[in-house]
C-alpha cells in the first residue's frame, strides 16, 4: 500500500493487520524510552491547513516515536500565508525528499492531488468534509480494546453527520469491521442518500438504548455559511447525550474537540463509559502503525530491547 487517502483504500484484513500491529506499538508506548529506530534517516512532512490538536500532535509524536525526522509546517506563519499554493508547496517540501507527507486541508480531495504531485506517500489527515481515515482507525482499535470485535456490535453516530469527515471514514470503517451503524441528527444535518454507504439513518434517539456504542459527532460550525439548526438550545434539547440518555454499558465515544454542554453534557464527557481519552492514546499508536505500513510495510516491527540503564541511573 503506497498512500492512506480512504478507508476505502482498505480491507477488513488491512484494517487488522494495522491495528495489531498499533498493539504491538503499545509496548514502546509503555517504555521510558519510546522510540523504536524503523524509520531511522527517513523524513516525514506533517502539512496542516486547518485547525488541529490530536491529529497533529499525534502524527508527529508518531513519527518520532519511529525515529523519522519530522517537519511540521501550518499554514499560519509559512509562506501559504503569502499565497504558494498547494501544489508549489508540496513541490517545495518534495525537495527535502520525504518519504511521507502527512496533510490536512479544508477541501475535500486535497490528499488525492498531493499523492499526484509527489513520490512520497501521502497520509489523508482530513480533507474538508470528506474522510479522515486515521481517526476511523483509532476509533476501531479502541473499540477493539474495549469490546473484543466489532462483529454484530450496534454503533450509534449522533449529530452533525453532514459536515463530519469522521462520519464518512467510521461508517466505512465500522461496516467493514462487521458492525451494524445508525447515523442520527437533525433531517438538515444529515446528508441525502447517506444510506448508500450501507448505514440507517435515523432522525431521533428513540432507538438509542439498543446501541453498544454511541459515538457523538461535534457541530462543525466552521463549515456552516447558515443555520442548520434552530439553536443550539434546541438542538442540545432533542440529540444532547446526557446521563438520561446514556445506557448503562454503552460506551460513549467522541473524536474531540467536544463543545461541552452542545453535544455532550459534562456529567457523561468524565464518566467511565466515554472512551475519548482512550482514543487520543490509541492515536498515537494506530497512526506509527500507519506509518510503518506504508514505509516499512511487510516487515516485522523492529521493537528494540530496552535500553539497559546506565551505570549513573542504576546506582540512583
Ligand atoms: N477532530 C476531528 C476532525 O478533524 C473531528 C472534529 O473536528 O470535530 O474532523
Amino acid at each position: 500500500m503506497r498512500h492512506l487517502l480512504s478507508i476505502d483504500d482498505l480491507e477488513r484484513a488491512d484494517i487488522e493487520r494495522i491495528l495489531d500491529r498499533a498493539a504491538s506499538f503499545a509496548e514502546v508506548s509503555g517504555r521510558e524510552i519510546k522510540k523504536v529506530p524503523t524509520l531511522r534517516g527517513r523524513t516525514v512532512v506533517n502539512l496542516f491547513y486547518e485547525a488541529s490538536t490530536r491529529t497533529s500532535s499525534s502524527f508527529e509524536l508518531a513519527a518520532k516515536r519511529l525515529s523519522a525526522d519530522v517537519v511540521s509546517v501550518r499554514s499560519v506563519g509559512s509562506s501559504v500565508d503569502k499565497g504558494e499554493s498547494l501544489k508549489d508547496t508540496v513541490q517545495t517540501l518534495s525537495a527535502y525528499d520525504p518519504a511521507a507527507i502527512v496533510i490536512r486541508s479544508p477541501h475535500v480531495g486535497a490528499a488525492e492531488l498531493v499523492a499526484r504531485w509527489t513520490t512520497a506517500s501521502v497520509v489523508n489527515a482530513g480533507d474538508g468534509k470528506h474522510e479522515h481515515p486515521t481517526q476511523a482507525l483509532l476509533d476501531v482499535y479502541t473499540l477493539r480494546q474495549r469490546l473484543g470485535s466489532l462483529d454484530g456490535k450496534s454503533i450509534w453516530i449522533v449529530g452533525d453527520v453532514l459536515h463530519s469527515r469522521v462520519a464518512r471514514s467510521n461508517v466505512l470503517a465500522f461496516q467493514r469491521m462487521g458492525a451494524r451503524v445508525t447515523v442520527c441528527g437533525p433531517p438538515t444535518l444529515i446528508p441525502r442518500g447517506f444510506e448508500s454507504l450501507g448505514c440507517e439513518v435515523a432522525y431521533t434517539l428513540d432507538g438509542l438504548p439498543a446501541a453498544d456504542v454511541v459515538y457523538a459527532l461535534r457541530m462543525q460550525h466552521e463549515r456552516m455559511q447558515e443555520a442548520f439548526v434552530p439553536s443550539l438550545r434546541e438542538y442540545a434539547a432533542v440529540y444532547q447525550i446526557d446521563r438520561g440518555r446514556l445506557r448503562p454499558g454503552q460506551l460513549l465515544m467522541h473524536p474531540g474537540p467536544v463543545n461541552r454542554g452542545v453535544e455532550l453534557a459534562a456529567d457523561v464527557i468524565d464518566s467511565p463509559q466515554a472512551t475519548i481519552v482512550a482514543q487520543v492514546e490509541a492515536g498515537v499508536v494506530v497512526r506509527m502503525a500507519v506509518l510503518f505500513e506504508l514505509l516499512a510495510g511487510g516487515h516485522a516491527p523492529e521493537v528494540a530491547a530496552a535500553p539497559a540503564p546506565q551505570p549513573a541511573e542504576a546506582a540512583a
